[in-house]
């Protein structure tokens, strides 16, 4: 007993958590309850897109809460610019591979994802996205595909696969079809929603919300702010099932603003991104038995903070690609098994050191 309050004392000391957060934590460790993974990637944020979007919102970020922070390295099998699909795998299968590829390495192996080996260990699973559902880095953690750009495969994919919740876009690739089906007609344990509303009410076993028939708008033109408020709901809904889980979420669009060079594209869409990075915050506070990592999959555009007023933080930036570059990105992580993430290291470490953690 002497001993179980010590390492309270301990715990309480070393992580600043509230004395009721540290018994939480002490009873969880003590039943062996299994961690929950909140992995967070903004597409294409490097160091310079946080730092813009950081001076944008007023020179805060919810980052600035995280005590542990790495550096990945991001090249594929094959180039050391990589894309989204082979960073994506990287990430959610621990492989290597060429770019374009998701869920299969350069010998033509496939992989399970940490989401598809959480789901075997009885966990639940969900994916909220600004993309469509379809796209290179949520796909990476459902669907093993010879091509990122073969949409309407990985929909299938996803139709069969084990995720429980999903937010994003691209109901087209469910709907209009070339082999003719109707996905969302064959999903049968599946509800799909039209509003965050229904998500929230909604008591299905497995939901789906389409905030778009294509891919969706940026913030800019029109998108209504989901991030934050998204997740918020997903987290409810995993919270509300007596089950562990994996939760992917993803600022798909701070890589699209990148690649069109447009810096407010890029800190509008990130600094969404922060306000969900803040309420997964919130959620790890309330729950510590869960681990919280935030990064990104490479960086775009090679942007530069040139100049920019330091009274009105309005930070100016070049960019010197239209493309990726191999810059490594930055990883923040805080709650159980957070310290595993500090240091430099390859990108396929993120799986490893995830999945370790589960085990
Ligand atoms: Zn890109």
């Amino acid at each position: 007993m002497r001993l179980f309050f010590f390492s309270i004392y301990i715990t309480l000391n070393s992580l600043n958590l509230s004395f009721s957060q540290s018994i939480k934590l002490e009873l969880s460790k003590k039943n062996k309850v299994p961690t929950n993974i909140i992995l967070m990637i903004a597409d294409g944020a490097g160091l310079s897109q946080i730092t813009a979007a950081t001076y944008e919102n007023g020179n805060k970020s919810n980052l600035e809460n995280f005590r542990v922070v790495g550096l990945q390295k991001t090249h594929s099998a094959n180039s050391l610019i990589t894309d989204s699909a082979a960073s994506g795998t990287a990430m959610a299968c621990g492989t290597k591979t060429t770019n374009g590829t998701i869920g299969i390495d350069t010998k033509n192996k496939f992989y399970e994802s940490i989401l598809k080996i959480c789901e075997k260990k009885g966990y639940n699973s969900g994916i909220i996205v600004t993309s469509s559902i379809v796209h290179a880095t949520p796909a990476s953690f459902y669907a093993n595909v010879n091509s990122r750009a073969k949409y309407q495969e990985i929909a299938y994919q996803l139709s069969k696969s084990e995720v429980d919740f999903f937010i994003g876009g691209g109901e087209k690739h469910f709907t209009k079809r070339n082999d003719k089906k109707n996905l969302m007609n064959e999903m049968k344990e599946w509800e799909f929603v039209k509003s965050i509303d229904q998500f929230d009410s909604s008591t299905s076993k497995k939901v789906g919300y389409f905030i778009s028939y294509e891919e969706p708008p940026s913030l800019i033109e029109g998108r209504k702010p989901l991030l934050d408020i998204g997740l918020k709901s997903i987290l409810q809904k995993l919270d509300s099932r007596d089950k562990p889980f994996f939760l992917l979420v993803e600022g798909s669009q701070v890589d699209w603003g990148g690649h069109d060079n447009d810096l407010e594209y890029v800190t509008s869409e990130y600094i969404e991104f922060d306000k969900a990075i803040g309420v997964a915050l919130k959620f790890v506070d309330e729950n510590p038995n869960t681990l919280l990592v935030v990064t990104a999959d490479h960086e775009t555009g090679g942007l530069g903070i040139t100049s920019g007023n330091v009274k009105k933080f309005n930070p100016k930036g070049r960019f010197s690609t239209k493309g990726h570059t191999a810059s490594m990105v930055p990883v923040f992580s805080i709650g159980l098994g957070s310290k595993k993430f500090s240091g430099i290291y390859d990108n396929t470490e993120i799986f490893n050191k995830m999945k370790s953690q589960i085990e």
